[in-house]
């Protein structure tokens, strides 16, 4: 069913992020967004922003709010600011940004009174002209702008974090405290920060998400009823998601959405980012989905961790088991029907090694393509490039496996295949690595 044949859906709230891929202006070590090419960066034209508002119009919801957050940063994507006017009309707008654009551009676009927050950071080049970057937020905040700042500490920044937040405070602006979050080389954080830095953030830090970062390194909150998917949605290039972590796909913007028709039980297998199902969301905020006007505090705090690690021995963990154990079932029912033929595979943002293992106990793989060039055969497997495939498509059956990351780069894929007479079989939202794998390096 296309959206524009659906009835509207009624909700309470409709939340939705849409996720970017923009340019940066920053050099920040720990990004997300470094090494992102420039063909991946979000296309803001007239028929995408037109998408993206069907998407919201399909909601019938007292409030709506749309996040803009991005790899790199939104406001120099071109089509940006006509994107935030669009959105102003419908609902309250959150934009996540460096604010390294002169003030005129925001206020023209996105009036005080539709924003729900302007969430910016202190980065690293941010310090570079701190006094600059104050001045502007203290500018938004006295024309009515909600504007929080989040300060992310390092081992680095540990020595003058607390001056900062100290004046911030000072000068009436509201501020937040979190780790870093990424990778540099081998340390991933905020796992790999000293220990100084840590107790700094234990003792202080108000923020429930970060803290539980520091203290459950592989956070989940597998079982726990969410209202992503639901009511809350993530826009990445045109696939529609639940949420930042989830492996499923509810759809496409260009194509067809289903929504689940209530709150569910997370089925995601990592919680690392910007994400605190709705059992939390009540009594305590996180970094960029929750709503950082709650009041929040160490006290506040210390029984949300509690009940954290409650739910996580009765709950969370048990979930986790069943839940590898079903995708392992659907799984295994889904390539019994391959009959033991033999098959080419192409795999997109998932590493095929762990896949083969078994993939081979039901077909003969004959050929994985890959994003490059011509390979010797591997362990009696052929090894194409996706060029050659395309122009030299055998009649074999084909195989499409994709994380929801690269779903786009795998749809467009099978798209520019000539007809063969066999349709390709497509697995759009599989997990990186598969269910059993997982498991066994758990
Ligand atoms: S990962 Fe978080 S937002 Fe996503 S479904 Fe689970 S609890 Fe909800």
């Amino acid at each position: 069913m296309k959206r524009r044949d659906c009835l509207k859906h009624r909700r309470d709230v409709f939340d939705l992020t849409l996720m970017l891929r923009a340019p940066c202006n920053y050099q920040c070590y720990y990004c997300c967004a470094r090494g992102v090419p420039k063909n991946r960066f979000t296309r803001l034209t007239r028929e995408s922003i037109a998408q993206y508002l069907a998407l919201i119009d399909s909601f019938d919801a007292p409030l709506k709010i749309m996040r803009v957050n991005s790899y790199g940063e939104p406001s120099l994507l071109p089509g940006i600011w006509d994107l935030l006017g669009a959105l102003a009309t419908r609902g309250f707008v959150m934009l996540a940004t460096n604010l390294s654009f002169p003030l005129e551009k925001i206020m023209q676009a996105l009036p005080a009174a539709s924003t729900w927050l302007l969430l910016t950071s202190l980065h690293p080049e941010t310090e570079e002209h701190l006094g600059e970057f104050l001045r502007k937020c203290q500018l938004l905040v006295s024309s009515g702008y909600p504007v929080a700042v989040h300060t992310m500490v390092d081992d680095t920044k540990l020595a003058h974090t607390e001056q900062q937040v100290e004046y911030m405070r000072r000068v009436g602006l509201d501020c937040f405290v979190s780790p870093v979050q990424g990778r540099d080389g081998d340390r991933r954080f905020p796992y790999d920060l000293g220990e100084d830095t840590k107790l700094y953030l234990q003792e202080r830090i108000d923020e429930l998400h970060p803290q539980l970062l520091l203290r459950h390194r592989n956070l989940a909150f597998t079982g726990l009823r969410c209202g992503a998917g639901y009511s809350r949605f993530v826009v990445r290039d045109s696939c529609i998601c639940p949420c930042m972590n989830s492996d499923r796909l509810l759809g496409w913007l260009d194509g067809e959405f289903r929504p689940f028709s209530e709150p569910m039980p997370c089925a995601a297998f990592h919680a690392e980012s910007q994400c605190l199902p709705d059992e939390f969301l009540v009594r305590s905020r996180c970094y960029c989905m929750g709503d950082h006007r709650l009041p929040v505090g160490r006290g506040a705090l210390a029984v949300d961790i509690e009940r954290f690690a409650e739910l996580k021995d009765a709950v969370v963990n048990p979930s986790l088991e069943r839940l590898r154990q079903m995708r392992l079932n659907d799984w295994n029912d889904q390539l019994a029907g391959l009959g033991r033929t033999a098959i080419d595979v192409a795999p997109f943002g998932l590493s095929i090694w762990p896949y083969l293992e078994l993939l081979k106990r039901h077909a003969k793989v004959e050929t994985v393509l890959l994003d490059r060039e011509e390979r010797p055969a591997l362990d009696g497997i052929h090894q194409a490039s996706f060029k050659a495939y395309r122009e030299n498509r055998n009649p074999r059956q084909l195989l499409v496996l994709s994380t929801v990351h690269a779903a786009e780069q795998a749809r467009a894929f099978v798209q520019s295949l000539p007809d063969s007479g066999l349709a390709p079989l497509c697995c759009f939202d599989l997990p990186a690595s598969p269910p059993e794998w997982n498991a066994r390096h758990a």
